[in-house]
């Protein structure tokens, strides 16, 4: 049972496929796309746009393929940008065969705007030799003509119809590398045909509100209409369609997946809308905290609180928090523990080396082996039997003196870390045992702090036993120790 069953999202399961090395659907991240406005006969300029979007956490790109000038561009694109490319195509079967040899990892086309059969088959025959995928758009203002009359105007049912009506061409040729959209500028009527949709098949779906609008209330519309779904736990990839530059849709689509808890990326950030009590400025503080965490990437949590009403309570769930005191006596909290007062001039600085550092150990954790930390070990205890032979000159004895002590901080962490490692044993036995719930778990594996855990564990009427609790505790502090360690490490140039 969940500790917080109001939290839970049960994703559907659908099928698994691919974009390039991205896995879509099953119990693979909700993957964040975005479309290049570029020409994309403008190499230089599309490549630019795509790395951009890149760097900002998307996970797949798509780009428009017009005519065969942007399938020829395409090539160079593809070959020089990491992120996989889906090319739009819409109706011309000859620039999807172009653009599956010229590497695209999926296509974006209606099986049922090609018609003929053996056109249909040459473009299945193009992707399925350069493995790519296809999704079928369907979208509210380009439906059949005949699903159109037969409906009258676009509903649910008529978008369902399209959708079902190529996803049968596609299964009729042994195709099975796809998923569907069937999108609409409308909330109700996207919520609606998705609803539908999810409950007709099982092949993953892209959601989006097509033509969403200006980023404002392009944002509004998409939260609510993909929020929605995704509360229900359908959706397997996202796009935030926005009149405004792409990367901010994928600002957008990752925002969206963080609030939900469904993907966790870079600094998250929890503040307060100001007010009178503020004891420093909590709205510019969080624009250039914004601005100057951006390369992060390490899930972190930062909370930025003007007052102690609501501070310490947020603090203490967040990795790294500030609460505003009186004449600029505000408070640094770390693992929602007080950690010392900084000057409101200081806050910055102050924050940015604080989740930096909280990064780099998230980050740090998985890259010490157990050998090195044994080798440390051992260079320790031979410094120590130098020291106390009393066979050592003045000068050597100063310089091993000042290296035995360096060590020594790093290696009482090490000894735990090695613990751990019979820690960790029984840790995972918990883990897999089905007694811990599903948030307690993504805790541990996206490295919340001791604190954070225990928190979590008492707030709630904890569902496993004492003896469970201790051990998972004993996993998460040498955790913790083991971080430090690499810390350490990293400090002592080691
Ligand atoms: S936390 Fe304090 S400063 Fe921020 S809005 Fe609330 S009362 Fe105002």
């Amino acid at each position: 049972m969940s500790l917080r069953p109001f939290r839970n999202i049960n994703r559907k399961k659908t099928r698994v496929i691919n974009v390039g090395d991205v896995k879509i659907g099953g119990d693979n991240p909700i993957s964040v796309q975005s479309m290049t406005n570029t020409l994309t006969t403008d190499v230089k300029a599309t490549i630019d746009q795509i790395n951009a979007i890149h760097e900002e956490g998307a996970d797949i790109v798509r780009v428009s393929c017009p005519d065969e000038d942007s399938t020829k561009a395409l090539k160079e694109i593809t070959n020089n940008v990491k992120l996989p490319i889906i090319a739009d195509i819409h109706f011309h079967y000859k620039r999807a065969i172009e653009a599956a040899e010229n590497g695209a990892k999926c296509l974006r086309i209606n099986p049922g705007n090609i018609g003929d059969k053996q056109k249909i088959h040459d473009v299945l025959s193009a992707a399925k030799n350069n493995d790519c995928s296809i999704r079928i758009g369907v979208n509210a203002g380009s439906l059949e003509k005949d699903i159109l009359e037969k409906y009258k105007e676009p509903c649910p049912e008529a978008l369902v119809e399209s959708a079902l009506r190529n996803i049968k061409v596609l299964e009729d040729q042994d195709f099975f590398n796809f998923k569907v959209s069937v999108k609409s500028s409308d909330v109700f009527l996207s919520i609606a045909a998705y609803r539908q949709l999810s409950k007709a098949m099982d092949y993953p779906l892209h959601l989006g509100i097509t033509e969403a609008g200006s980023f404002v209330s392009g944002s509004v519309k998409s939260s609510i209409g993909l929020g929605t779904l995704l509360l229900d736990g359908i959706g397997d990839t996202i796009r935030i369609s926005l009149s405004d530059d792409p990367v901010k849709e994928i600002k957008i689509g990752n925002e969206i997946l963080k609030s939900l808890g469904l993907r966790n990326r870079g600094v998250k950030i929890i503040s307060c809308p100001s007010c009178a009590r503020q004891a420093f400025q909590v709205i510019d503080t969080v624009k250039v905290l914004e601005e100057k965490l951006s390369h992060i990437k390490t899930p972190v949590t930062l909370s930025i609180i003007g007052c102690v009403v609501n501070g310490p309570g947020e603090a203490a769930m967040t990795d790294v928090g500030i609460t505003g005191g009186g004449k600029g006596n505000n408070m640094l909290y770390l693992s929602g523990v007080q950690s010392k007062k900084v000057l409101t001039n200081e806050i910055i600085d102050r924050v940015v080396a604080e989740v930096e550092k909280k990064s780099f150990r998230v980050r740090k954790k998985i890259m010490i082996p157990a050998k090195t930390i044994e080798e440390l070990i051992l260079k320790h205890s031979t410094l120590e039997k130098d020291l106390s032979s009393g066979e050592i000159d003045k000068k050597l004895f100063a310089e091993k003196s000042k290296e035995y002590s360096d060590l020594n901080e790093i290696i009482i962490n090490a000894k735990k870390y090695l613990s751990y490692e019979e820690d960790k044993k029984d840790l995972e036995k918990i883990l897999n045992d089905g007694s811990v719930d599903k948030e307690l778990k993504d805790m541990i594996h996206n490295n919340s702090s001791e604190n954070e855990i225990s928190n979590y564990v008492f707030k709630d009427n904890q569902s496993i036993d004492q003896a469970s609790l201790g051990l998972l505790l004993n996993g998460v502090t040498s955790a913790e120790e083991l971080i430090r360690v690499g810390n350490l490490k990293e400090d002592a140039n080691l």
